[in-house]
């Protein structure tokens, strides 16, 4: 297939929905995990879960770079765009993200007293390196979120600010590693002690494999017996991958299967990995939204190019802080609750007024079902 429209066949996607019906085993439950926000989305704007049989359930995972982003880290950001006057640059849904107080960068920008931050949104990371070349005389701050994939082009962008010697441009890394919350995932109490999340295989990230290639997920194949598939995030990717799914389970197989191959190969993009290690490494331990603190997954500014982290060059540190009392992101995050079970979902909690992280991004798992999915709770 060539054009982005024959991922998107309804005859297709019907006939690999009766062979994924066909193939399931009577008497057998079926439960996957899609890790990220991209397929999270796709599930719910082209109604797969409705093509599965019953047996067969898909569990939201962490893999919302927005979702998983703690309050304490945007409340750095607002801090440096409101107490030190910097110029503050970031990807568009990061802006919405709440923070304390009921803040966010968006109304922070807006205005908070008689102060307003200069938050601007950009496209990419070149575009900040941009407004610092423009403004020699402003400090200027990238807010970087992400996983694997939005992380080589912030190394680029540190790499060239110290080519050119552009002083007045830093960071503010917080890039985190898809590897670590998935062994999180399978090593937490409901996974491995109580078992009140069944997880029998896992979708796998397409844009964060095309970095990382499949080898990293071998690791969980081998040690944890559990099935992966890399899929694309069109729709016909993603029932293919469940077909994959359901026949490694029916087969006792535990293996990584490369359902994206058209775009990921097993070494990922080498030349990319290359940048990322010259420029961080391994944070001690970091804090997800729903995770907690996770050690080693994240990434931190390497002492060679310490002139260009934010933390270090304005002495800011993080802060945890809660969440909302009865927000339910956490659970979300971690495959425990579904978007519904919130009392505030699509009540007080909508996109235009999220309460929660999961509520922001189009990947988030309480946008994708307020967007595709709330009628159907109706009924
Ligand atoms: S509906 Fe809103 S408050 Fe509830 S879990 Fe989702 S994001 Fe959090």
């Amino acid at each position: 297939m060539k054009y982005i429209d024959e991922f998107r066949d309804g005859e297709l996607a019907k006939n690999l929905a009766l062979s994924i019906c066909a193939e399931v085993q009577p008497g057998r439950n079926y439960s996957f995990m899609e890790f990220c926000g991209g397929h999270t989305h796709a599930i719910s704007r082209y109604g797969l879960s409705d093509l599965l049989p019953p047996t067969v359930r898909m569990v939201h995972g962490p893999g919302c770079p927005v979702c998983v982003l703690p309050i304490g880290r945007v409340d750095m950001a607002i801090n440096l765009a409101l107490d030190h006057g910097v110029i503050l640059c970031t990807y568009g849904d990061t802006l919405r993200i709440p923070a304390s107080g009921g803040l966010s960068l968006m109304k922070a920008k807006a205005g908070v007293g008689n102060k307003s931050g200069d938050i601007r949104m950009v496209y990419s990371t070149l575009d900040a390196l941009q407004i610092a070349r423009d403004n020699p005389q402003r400090e200027v701050v990238f807010f970087a979120i992400g996983f694997e994939t939005t992380t080589p082009p912030t190394a680029v962008a540190i790499q060239q600010a110290d080519a050119e010697g552009l002083k007045n441009f830093s960071v503010i890394c917080c890039h985190v590693l898809t590897p670590s919350a998935i062994s999180n995932i399978l090593e937490s109490p409901e996974v491995r002690q109580w078992g009140t999340v069944p997880l029998d295989g896992f979708i796998g990230p397409a844009h964060v494999s095309t970095v990382i290639g499949s080898r990293p997920y071998e690791f969980f194949a081998e040690e944890y017996r559990k099935p992966v598939v890399i899929a694309g995030f069109e729709p016909l990717d993603v029932m293919q991958a469940i077909l994959m799914l359901v026949r490694q389970v029916n087969e006792g197989r535990a293996e990584v299967e490369n359902e994206f191959a058209r775009a990921v190969s097993r070494d990922g993009n080498v030349k990319a990995q290359d940048r990322v290690a010259e420029v961080f490494e391994l944070r001690r331990e970091f804090e997800w939204r729903g995770l907690s603190v996770v050690p080693y997954s994240a990434l931190k500014i390497r002492q060679r190019y310490a002139a260009y982290d934010a933390e270090k060059r304005f002495n800011i540190d993080y802060r945890s802080v809660p969440d909302h009392k009865a927000c339910e992101c956490g659970a979300i995050l971690r495959g425990v609750k579904k978007p519904q079970d919130c009392k505030l979902f699509g009540t007080v909690c909508t996109p235009e007024n999220p309460i929660g992280s999961c509520m922001v991004s189009s990947e988030g798992a309480c946008a994708a079902h307020y967007s595709y999915g709330r009628y159907k709770d109706m009924h």
